[in-house]
């Protein structure tokens, strides 16, 4: 009895690890075909200042309208992109996307906010990915400062001197550097001393419980403290009620990321706010 129910279990395991294979495989061409076929598209969330009102920038959000499955969260696909290297083709055209998409606002007298882009750890450890950065912004006549990268503690661990080299090379060029969900991963310290980046993107699992729990609120404090005494910019991701912005703005945090103030949006509306911006102001927008 107790055979014949290890062995059924055993078929069982296995034919879910053969779904879970072939769904990976199957889901890897369909990205491959996204690609070509323009199924992926930027969407843009604003990322404002302590007044909550004045759009410092807009982080670049990757979605994928499938034909079939709808919309596929970054969440889901971009995991399994990042096991097959063919994240670094999606990070290249997120890249590419974004920076025509600047220059699209400059053609035509929109002010543009700087775009916050994404780049997987196993792309940023490739070698060309500078060179494809610098390629794309003179493709575009691009300023450096349009754009900043958002990399994860894990981009910078795996080999320390080449991270070293090429953040120093981008950001000799004025490229804004940014460590996204900061305090989640495996950066020691004395990482921050020797890696020229620019900004920390306080994780939003910190934030979700500033004001539950002691010690998530504790950790915000430090990262906080530690960006402003390192000459740091900082801001906090997934800011969801007024009760945590006061909070953070207390403690003197200067830039906003979250659900209270904008969810990311297509680009008909984020057009759409550059524009009013641009032509009334940022104060109007709140009006
Ligand atoms: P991330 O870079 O940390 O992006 C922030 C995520 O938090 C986004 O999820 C955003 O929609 C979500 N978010 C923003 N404000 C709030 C809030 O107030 N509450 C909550 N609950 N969530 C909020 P999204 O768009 O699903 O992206 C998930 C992750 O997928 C990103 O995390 C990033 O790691 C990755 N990703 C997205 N686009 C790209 C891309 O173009 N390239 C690469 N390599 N990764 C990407
Ligand atoms: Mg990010
Ligand atoms: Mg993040
Ligand atoms: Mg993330």
């Amino acid at each position: 009895q107790a055979k014949k129910l290890g062995g059924d279990g055993y078929h069982h395991f296995a034919s879910d690890m053969h779904r879970a294979t072939q769904q990976r495989m199957e889901m890897e061409s369909e990205m491959r075909h996204a690609l070509e076929a323009g199924e992926f598209e930027l969407h843009y969330q604003p990322q404002v200042g302590a007044d909550g009102v004045t759009i410092l920038g807009a982080e670049v959000l990757l979605r994928w309208q499938h034909p079939s499955r709808g919309m596929v969260s970054p969440g889901v696909f971009i995991p399994i992109a990042e096991e097959s290297m063919l994240i670094a083709e999606i990070d290249r055209w997120v890249l590419a996307a974004a920076c025509s998409q600047i220059r699209a606002w400059l053609d035509r007298g929109v002010e543009p906010v700087q775009l916050s882009i994404n780049i997987s750890a196993a792309h940023f450890q490739q070698r060309g990915f500078v060179a494809f950065v610098l390629d794309t912004l003179e493709h575009y006549e691009l300023a450096p400062e349009c754009i900043e990268l958002e990399i994860t503690e894990g981009a910078l661990i795996r080999d320390v001197a080449f991270a070293l080299e090429s953040l120093r090379t981008l950001r000799g060029k004025g490229i804004r550097l940014a460590i996204d969900d900061f305090g989640t991963g495996y950066c020691s310290l004395s990482y921050l001393k020797a890696m020229p980046i620019d900004k920390l993107k306080i994780d939003q699992s910190f934030i979700r419980d500033i004001t539950r729990s002691g010690r998530d609120a504790a950790i915000v404090e430090v990262i906080l403290q530690l960006s402003h005494q390192l000459g740091l910019s900082c801001i906090a991701e997934g800011v969801e009620t007024t009760i945590e912005s006061s909070w953070l703005k207390a403690r003197g945090c200067q830039a906003y990321q979250g659900y209270l103030f904008y969810r990311p949006m297509p680009l008909h509306a984020f057009d759409l706010l550059l524009r009013r911006a641009t032509e009334e102001g940022f104060r109007a927008l709140r009006a």
